[in-house]
């Protein structure tokens, strides 16, 4: 079932996109975390990474390389920053659309 990253990705809604390629997008989350947060994903739908097979092996591979593409666009990789990525209800997925947070642009606290 499609959720509302496919919405983005097609861009049936708004959204502050900071990068974009045929395979990948990263844009603002709407409620941020922290001062910088942005949400990477692949335009594959797949639900989160206990949902990847194999078959993803290259995809996922490429999804944190661009990660760290989007990080330095953002000019965050030098002093830091966080990557998350949450897999059903017990870390608080909402959206299953796989996708790694990247928080920074200040000290981030001391993870639970
Ligand atoms: P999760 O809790 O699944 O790891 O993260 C989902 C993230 O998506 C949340 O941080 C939430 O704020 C963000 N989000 C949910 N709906 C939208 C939306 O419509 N637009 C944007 N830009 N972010 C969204």
């Amino acid at each position: 079932m499609s959720t509302i990253f496919k919405k983005i990705i097609d861009k049936e809604i708004p959204a502050k996109i900071v990068y974009e390629d045929d395979e990948f997008l990263a844009f603002e989350d709407i409620y941020p975390a922290a001062k910088i947060h942005v949400l990477v994903i692949p335009k594959k739908e797949i639900k989160n990474l206990d949902d990847a097979t194999e078959d993803d092996v290259m995809l996922l591979g490429k999804l944190q390389l661009t990660v760290a593409k989007v990080a330095r666009l953002l000019g965050v990789n030098e002093n830091g920053y966080r990557v998350v990525t949450n897999i059903n209800s017990d870390a608080g997925q909402t959206v299953y659309h796989i996708h790694y947070h990247i928080l920074a642009g200040e000290k981030l606290g001391v993870m639970a």
